[in-house]
């Protein structure tokens, strides 16, 4: 038997820094990793999405300044080299983190686990306890349960595409979806988005979601909103998506169909039934605030867990908050706001709340708002969009920020400090922010929220 402080089930962004962080502690851990460690988010997911995502960026911004006769050659480029160098950053930081296990003292077992009780995980016929345990198993791509869904690929299999489709139909306009939108639209591909909701971004700052949605448009992209997929057909052009709009049978033909229409928990190696875990309704694992799931001493955190939303730095922050319990300090993630972005082009960062969302809650708000068309550092880059801050108008605290444009999932952290602090108008006063800069925008919006913002009538 192999006795250990902690036993880890996957070695995600969730599992494989909650084991380096409980190893530095001087807590004795096993990781049990079935596949590549780095879970989704290094090896599927945040990176290889951001390395396609800045050629992309990058590609479109040769061909603007190519348009304005600044630059003499409009960006030609290798797809296939793009993929090559993809799979080399995703190496080169799937090694990192194998080297930051090893540093700390983790012990890493390649192999599928079993969760057989609390403290109890066997992997490939030998016996694992642990006085913990610790879920961290992830989520996979659904497919929607269509006819002919089998036709359609997921998200890992877009990234592996070798050569770029000429047309694309995305089912699912949620962030995997429109990402991989953005990307291949600015590679070439002719890109419909169906979203089945009535709108894209549900209950986010109204302003930032027509923003986003015209700059993708602008960009090329489709967007179908109230479209439910009835089914996928092979035809002569690839494949024919049919659909429902507005109770009307539409359809769109395409030489590729990408399914993102959502994740499923990943539960191999978890009998919850047998075990007695509560599941939530969405077939997450349920969790207190601390992380504990109904078995005591197993906790579950990630994509996994039921609560947060399913990014990887929410996994981070629920390992924190475990690992938190286990050591006897709890520190749960409660309500922390948690920043959510959408790394498209234009991209979209959000933190706490929106106007629509805050006033729902019965808060009195005002909403400021700053272009960035107003901003030196914005025209010298030849960056667009606009920032939005919503304050409480009684208490003159922070709500919420979302952020439209370059670098928005950058500057949204000031965001998340400022709601997480609750900053005041008279803190954003006292801020000294460098000039010129896109920061400027944030403080110029939180005082235009009072009127005050000086470089906007
Ligand atoms: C295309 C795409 C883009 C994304 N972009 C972003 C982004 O920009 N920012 C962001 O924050 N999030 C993003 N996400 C979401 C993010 O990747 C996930 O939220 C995050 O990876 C979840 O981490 P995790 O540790 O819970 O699980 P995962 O990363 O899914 O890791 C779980 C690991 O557990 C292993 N495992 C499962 N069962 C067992 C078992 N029984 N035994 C051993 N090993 C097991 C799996 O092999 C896997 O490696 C994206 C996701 C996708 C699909």
């Amino acid at each position: 038997m192999n006795s250990f402080d902690v036993l880890v089930l996957g070695g995600g962004p969730g599992g494989y820094s909650f084991a380096i962080a409980a190893a530095k502690r001087g807590l004795s851990v096993a990781l049990f990793e079935k596949e590549r460690l780095g879970g989704t988010c290094l090896n599927v997911g945040c990176i290889p999405t951001k390395y396609l995502l800045d050629k992309a960026q990058l590609l479109a911004r040769i061909r603007t300044l190519t348009g304005q006769a600044i630059f003499r050659e409009a960006g030609s480029f290798s797809f296939r080299a793009i993929q090559r160098q993809r799979q080399a950053v995703t190496g080169q930081l799937v090694g990192g983190v194998t080297s930051l296990l090893s540093a700390a003292g983790a012990e890493v077992v390649h192999g599928e686990a079993r969760l057989e009780g609390p403290g109890a995980v066997t992997c490939a016929g030998r016996s694992y306890s642990g006085k913990a345990v610790v879920i961290a198993t992830g989520s996979s791509p659904v497919l929607l349960p269509v006819p002919g869904a089998e036709l359609a690929m997921d998200s890992t299999q877009a990234l592996e595409l070798q050569a770029l489709p000429r047309s694309m139909a995305v089912i699912g306009g949620g962030v995997v979806g429109l990402e991989l939108a953005s990307a291949f639209a600015a590679f070439g591909t002719r890109v419909t988005v169906l979203e089945m909701l009535p709108a894209l971004l549900p209950g986010q700052q109204p302003e930032a979601v027509r923003l986003v949605c015209s700059g993708l448009q602008k960009r090329g992209i489709s967007l179908v909103t109230g479209a439910k997929l009835l089914r996928l057909e092979a035809c002569a052009a690839g494949r024919r998506a049919v659909y429902a709009h507005n109770g009307s049978p539409c359809s769109v033909e395409a030489e590729a169909v990408l399914m993102a229409a959502g994740r499923r928990p990943n539960l191999c190696g978890i009998d919850a039934e047998a075990l007695g875990l509560t599941l939530a309704p969405n077939g997450a694992i349920q969790v207190d605030g601390n992380q504990e799931t109904s078995l005591p001493g197993v906790y579950a955190i990630g994509d996994a867990a039921f609560g947060h939303p399913l990014l990887a730095h929410a996994a981070y922050a629920e390992g924190e908050a475990a690992l938190a319990a286990i050591l006897g300090t709890p520190r749960p993630v409660g309500d922390t706001p948690i920043p959510s972005c959408i790394y498209t082009t234009p991209c979209f960062a959000t933190v706490g709340l929106s106007a629509p969302a805050a006033q729902q809650a019965g808060r009195a708000v005002v909403t400021g708002s700053f272009p960035y068309a107003a901003n030196g550092m914005a025209l010298a880059e030849g960056a667009s969009g606009a920032v939005y801050v919503v304050m409480d108008r009684d208490e003159k605290t922070t709500l919420g920020v979302t952020i439209v444009g370059e670098n928005a999932a950058e500057l949204i952290t000031i965001g998340a400090l400022a709601v997480t602090q609750h900053l005041t108008l008279a803190d954003w006063e006292r801020l000294i922010v460098p000039h010129p800069s896109l920061a400027e925008m944030l403080r110029e919006a939180a005082l235009d929220a009072f009127g005050l913002a000086v470089h906007k009538r």
